[in-house]
């Protein structure tokens, strides 16, 4: 391919892709937040983003979330930032005065950390999804789901967590976008039956199948910022 397109262009895009993809499926565009995951791209590009309208932006990483959100803060931007990557506890204090939301709460000793550091940073409740490895696979983090009940009950004795949904990271398909289905729909079920309104679920390869099954948040990288610059 030799034309290229803009970030803008790419954003306006997926943009319209999520729209149509709610339409077709009944539900309203103003549910689903489009969350532009800019791990590995440069200031730079999420002043771009911002620019073209994009508020809410993922970073997986400590060591690369604070300095970028320095550096954006710098700008006069203000995203929202979610960290979407697995949280060490040792990263916590640092992360926190940076994020709107975490998505991956996995463990009972994050949660007790996250309460304390806020506590004590006199941080205001923090938004929080509980990951769940929906597919039992080794390779990924997040919780089982025989587990989500105990973290859930736990994370709610704790005055500076606010859970409000689930997230997950569908197993690779492999060209076989219709994989994913299973796997959205299951999350979609448990929140339903936990009672928490908000599903993190969808990527570059599989957004439209999550919005299909009820994703009100999306976590798209690649198809707004490009490849990734380091791996
Ligand atoms: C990197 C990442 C994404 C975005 O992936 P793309 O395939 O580039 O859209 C979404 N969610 C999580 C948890 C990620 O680590």
């Amino acid at each position: 391919m030799t034309t290229t397109t803009t970030l803008a262009e790419r954003l306006s895009g997926v943009r319209a892709r999520i729209d149509a993809a709610c339409v077709a499926a009944g539900r309203d565009p103003g549910e689903v937040t489009l969350v532009g995951v800019s791990k590995t791209h440069p200031v730079e590009a999420v002043q771009d983003a911002v620019n073209a309208g994009l508020l809410d932006l993922g970073e997986n990483w400590e060591q690369e979330l604070v300095p970028k959100a320095e550096g954006v803060a710098a700008l006069g931007l203000a995203p929202r930032w979610h960290f979407i990557g697995h949280l060490q506890r040792n990263k916590v204090r640092s992360v926190i005065p940076h994020i709107a939301s975490l998505h991956s709460l996995d463990s009972e000793r994050l949660a007790d950390e996250l309460e304390t550091r806020l506590a004590q940073a006199n941080l205001a409740p923090l938004e929080c999804f509980i990951e769940v490895n929906v597919a039992g696979e080794d390779s990924k983090t997040g919780v089982a789901t025989s587990d989500v009940t105990a973290l859930l009950a736990h994370a709610r004795t704790l005055p500076h967590l606010n859970v409000v949904g689930l997230m997950t990271v569908a197993p690779d398909s492999h060209d076989d976008v219709e994989a994913t289905r299973p796997v959205f729909r299951e999350l979609r079920t448990m929140a339903h039956d936990l009672g928490l309104p908000q599903l993190s679920m969808g990527m570059s390869s599989d957004y439209l199948v999550a919005i299909e099954e009820g994703a009100t948040l999306v976590r798209i990288g690649t198809a707004i910022f490009g490849p990734r610059r380091v791996s």
